[in-house]
């Protein structure tokens, strides 16, 4: 490779990483593909099977926000890789133009018809106007949106900075815009038309730029940025006018991997949900998603946030071929799936700062970690205190140190340990008696 092509790893470490902008990890480069509305046809995932064997070393991961990430891709790979993904379509025309796709969209956008909106029409307007407007590359990396068609599967509880969900009114289709005001809150701030969301988010997000600037530490985020300068402050430099103060408050609807893994196929909108094993697809396992797709179902899979990829379109009489691959290739299926409970970063073959093999260890833990609560993540094996994999806190959190663990209670992977050095035998051990039998 030329020194052209070289990734400066000063540029890329602690980027959110892209396609263009591969981001180095313990197992070689991660390469980030962003798929428009989380769409992938069929014969793309058995594409970017083929190229995760070819460049890189057959895993790919499926992060938060609904991307596939290509692992261990050499540098010698990166530029080869690059070109493959342009001739698939995959590739932006620029770094920057890549960094503001940040648009989580319904997993069944144009499929549900609860829908208020077509999410991915309205998903596929808003990419545009953020990659072909330059002045909006300067958005900070994470900022991110939801686009929320208001239908069956609610993203409710996806961390985004705007959201955009979609509403049934007297006066027809419409689109709640909100601002995060903390994790977890938001403030809703106007109803427009349909065809006016681009123009409003691009005001938003031209507001946050200039919002910024001169902000020290440049906040990157929503609500860190409204703790600074204050809402009315955004809807000056956004000019939304006054603070909208009748917006209905809508009920929460969360949605999640437990609420759309299995057999859907008697829904209207028919679906399975296969979910990646903490995170993570294997070539194997991307190819054989692409093959049910196209031998037995509408020939697309539907990328969620939540870990759990969903193939629409299969007919409930298909299932009893359909099940045996999917127990064969080790998917999640089951909402009782023991593995929901634990999510872990790559460890030691993955990452560098890692001095033990979360991930493997985390699948050994997953019965155990299952026992301290009923659903939901209760174990967080982070390889070292980064916890990148969970930011926030768990149940039981076991953070690498050393070749060993230390066990936080009710905290996140940075937090003062309530057991120190322990052995992957002491950690279950210890989970044991924090769970009995
Ligand atoms: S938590 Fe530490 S070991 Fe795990 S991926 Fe992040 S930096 Fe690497």
């Amino acid at each position: 490779m030329t020194g052209r092509n070289r990734p400066d790893p000063a540029l890329v470490k602690g980027w959110c990483p892209g396609a263009l902008r591969p981001m180095e990890t313990g197992d070689g480069f991660l390469v980030r593909v962003r798929l428009t509305a989380g769409i992938l046809p069929a014969a793309i995932a058995g594409e970017l099977s083929d190229l995760s064997r070819r460049f890189g070393n057959e895993l790919i991961d499926y992060s938060q926000r609904g991307n596939l990430q290509l692992r261990g891709v050499s540098i010698e790979n990166i530029h080869p890789l690059q070109e493959v993904l342009a001739e698939l379509g995959l590739l932006d025309h620029d770094a920057a133009a890549e960094a503001v796709r940040n648009i989580v969209a319904s997993p069944l956008s144009g499929l549900d018809p609860e829908a208020a909106i077509d999410g991915r029409a309205l998903c596929a307007a808003l990419e545009t106007r953020l990659t072909e407007d330059a002045s909006l590359h300067a958005l900070p990396g994470k900022f991110g949106f939801v686009v929320d068609e208001g239908g069956r599967l609610a993203l409710d509880d996806v961390a985004v900075d705007v959201r955009l969900a979609g509403l049934k009114t007297p006066e027809g289709a419409r689109v709640l815009i909100q601002v995060a005001t903390a994790p977890g809150h938001y403030q809703s701030i106007a109803v427009v038309p349909v065809e006016d969301v681009p123009d409003r988010a691009a005001d938003l997000a031209r507001a946050v730029i200039a919002l910024r600037v001169g902000l020290a530490d440049a906040p990157r985020r929503m609500p860190e940025i409204l703790a600074r300068v204050g809402l009315p402050a955004l809807f000056e430099a956004a000019g939304f006018g006054e603070i909208m103060a009748e917006v209905t408050p809508l009920l929460p609807r969360a949605c999640g991997a437990e609420a759309v893994l299995g057999d859907h196929t008697h829904d209207p909108a028919a679906f399975i949900g296969v979910g990646a094993p903490f995170g993570r697809f294997t070539a194997d396992q991307m190819a054989l998603l692409g093959e049910l797709a196209a031998e037995r179902a509408a020939g697309e899979l539907r990328l969620t946030p939540w870990r759990v990829v969903l193939i629409p379109g299969v007919k409930p009489e298909k299932m009893p071929r359909i099940r045996p691959w999917i127990a064969s290739a080790r998917y999640v299926f089951a909402p009782d799936d023991p593995r929901l409970a634990v999510v872990s970063c790559a460890g030691a073959s993955g990452c560098r700062s890692a001095t033990v093999e979360a991930r493997a260890d985390g699948e050994t833990l997953a019965p155990h970690a299952r026992r301290l609560a009923k659903s939901g993540v209760t174990l967080h094996v982070s390889g070292c205190q980064k916890g990148c994999a969970h930011p926030g806190p768990a149940l039981v959190t076991l953070t690498g140190r050393d070749g060993a663990y230390d066990l936080v209670r009710n905290g996140r992977a940075w937090d003062e340990p309530w057991m120190t050095g322990l052995t992957l035998d002491e950690a279950v051990a210890a989970l044991t008696d924090l769970a009995p039998l």
